[in-house]
């Protein structure tokens, strides 16, 4: 091989290293898997990172970060850039440190962003929120996600998302007390392209009187997935039905490849059920920021906010003016940082195809996911920690997406991040042509 890759006994070392063992209490003999799960064993059970003997793994992007960083391999794994995103937003961070923005924001986000949250709304998507009472400002995406489902989900209430899906919903619906019941996407190698429409009538199946939530990530994670209207109808229509919350998870909003994104929030029917959840990660390449917020009618506002106040309570005082600085940036900032991912894209299915991969071309996001059986593989998790020590590179197993019962359809996809520089998805490409060539 003409690249440098980590040899399989240190990649088996790491990868050990990062799982990490949790007892419940003083004593191991207090741990009880089971039905008398305590919460956080459910929690991790949820998604998956429970086993039978109590351990818990660590999650797939902590996991194979880790391997990554102490292999030396590519990391197409967990989704963030390796650029910076504007420099306005950089800089108006820096600058709010100077002036002293150092202490808690209002509980409910610095003025200055949910002002900012409420004419983006308005700008990209003709919504009109009130920025005192129906906009909230938390701690990523990810905090607005733990809030809503902690708020509003009862013991043996139902949550309804597609499959696969981002792993946080399952965790957090196991640690609620709430069913996490799942729509497939179904996956289709023919066309080579994302063809993961949901069936609507599998849709209506699932949504019943006691589906408290549909929590619906459009565009998606890990599939690129971008959902037409006729599926954001038929999810509204569902939801008056049954009485139920809409909960969207947009955080990819403007990451979209020539196809409209259309928040849920805009069909009619929507918008007094719905809580639109985003955040400026994605958009500005500030993963590490963590500032997220929800936008919602204020009597669903106030409920979340009974909880999250109790959560981090607020976060990221600087951090806050900079995300409202990004969101009132010119509309070509955001077209072009769309458009520059697509050619991103472009570069990493090309590679992955050559490599012998099929792929689906994905509409929407950071990730492309690739089916691996044609290189002989149809366990995804297996290849996805030999591909380091293989090829120098990392991707992460589809299946960590997928509760344990319904692998089957997903065992053998991958998921690679190209949210990456041209010239390191260049490497990584030529990194995994070796693969087809052994
Ligand atoms: N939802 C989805 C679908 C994601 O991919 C991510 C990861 N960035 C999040 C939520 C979390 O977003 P944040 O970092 O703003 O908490
Ligand atoms: N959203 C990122 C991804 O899907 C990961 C965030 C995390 O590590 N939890 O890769």
């Amino acid at each position: 091989m003409s690249h440098p890759s980590a040899d399989a006994a240190t990649v088996e070392a790491q990868r050990q290293r990062n799982r990490r063992t949790l007892t419940y209490g003083e004593s191991v003999s207090d741990f009880s898997p089971g039905p008398t799960l305590r919460p956080w064993q459910r929690t991790a059970a949820g998604a998956g990172l429970l086993a039978a003997d109590g351990t818990i793994a660590a999650t797939i992007f902590a996991e194979m970060s880790a391997l990554a960083a102490n292999t030396g391999a590519i990391n197409l794994g967990q989704g963030f850039p390796d650029e910076d995103g504007p420099a306005e937003v950089l800089e108006a961070a820096r600058q709010a440190i100077a002036d002293g923005v150092n202490q808690y924001p209002p509980g409910i986000g610095a003025p200055v962003l949910r002002e900012a949250i409420a004419a983006h709304q308005r700008r990209w998507y003709g919504l009109d929120v009130d920025e005192a009472s129906e906009v909230l400002v938390t701690a990523g995406a990810t905090e607005a996600l733990a809030a809503t489902i902690l708020a509003l989900v009862d013991t043996g209430d139902e949550v309804v998302t597609f499959e696969p899906y981002y792993d946080a919903y399952a965790a957090l619906i196991a640690r609620a007390g709430g069913v996490h019941r799942t729509v497939p996407l179904h996956w289709s190698t023919e066309q080579h392209r994302a063809d993961w429409r949901p069936d609507l009538a599998e849709l209506d199946a699932a949504v019943t009187d006691r589906t408290r939530i549909i929590l619906v990530n459009s565009p998606h994670n890990p599939t690129g997935t971008v959902l037409d209207d006729e599926t954001l109808d038929r999810i509204v229509e569902l939801a008056n039905r049954h009485d139920a919350i809409i909960v969207t998870d947009e955080v990819y909003e403007h990451l979209t490849f020539g196809v409209p994104h259309h928040p849920i929030a805009t069909r009619p029917g929507a918008r007094e059920r719905t809580i639109t959840i985003s955040s400026g990660g994605k958009t500005f390449s500030t993963t590490g920021w963590k500032i997220g917020w929800l936008t919602a009618p204020a009597h669903l506002v106030t409920s979340v906010l009974a909880v999250k106040q109790y959560l981090t309570f607020v976060n990221g005082a600087p951090f806050q003016p900079a995300i409202a600085a990004g969101l009132a940036l010119p509309d070509a900032v955001f077209t072009d940082a769309a458009a520059d991912l697509r050619a991103k894209r472009d570069v990493l299915a090309h590679g992955l195809e050559e490599a012998g991969f099929v792929i689906a071309l994905p509409e929407s996001g950071y990730f492309i996911v690739a089916d691996a059986a044609p290189l002989g593989t149809d366990d995804g998790a297996a290849f996805c920690r030999e591909l380091p020590a293989l090829t120098g590179v990392v991707g992460v197993p589809v299946s960590a997406f997928v509760h344990a019962d319904r692998q089957t359809a997903y065992r053998s996809l991958v998921r690679f991040a190209f949210c990456k520089r041209h010239d390191v998805l260049e490497e990584a490409s030529a990194r995994l042509a070796s693969l087809s060539a052994a």
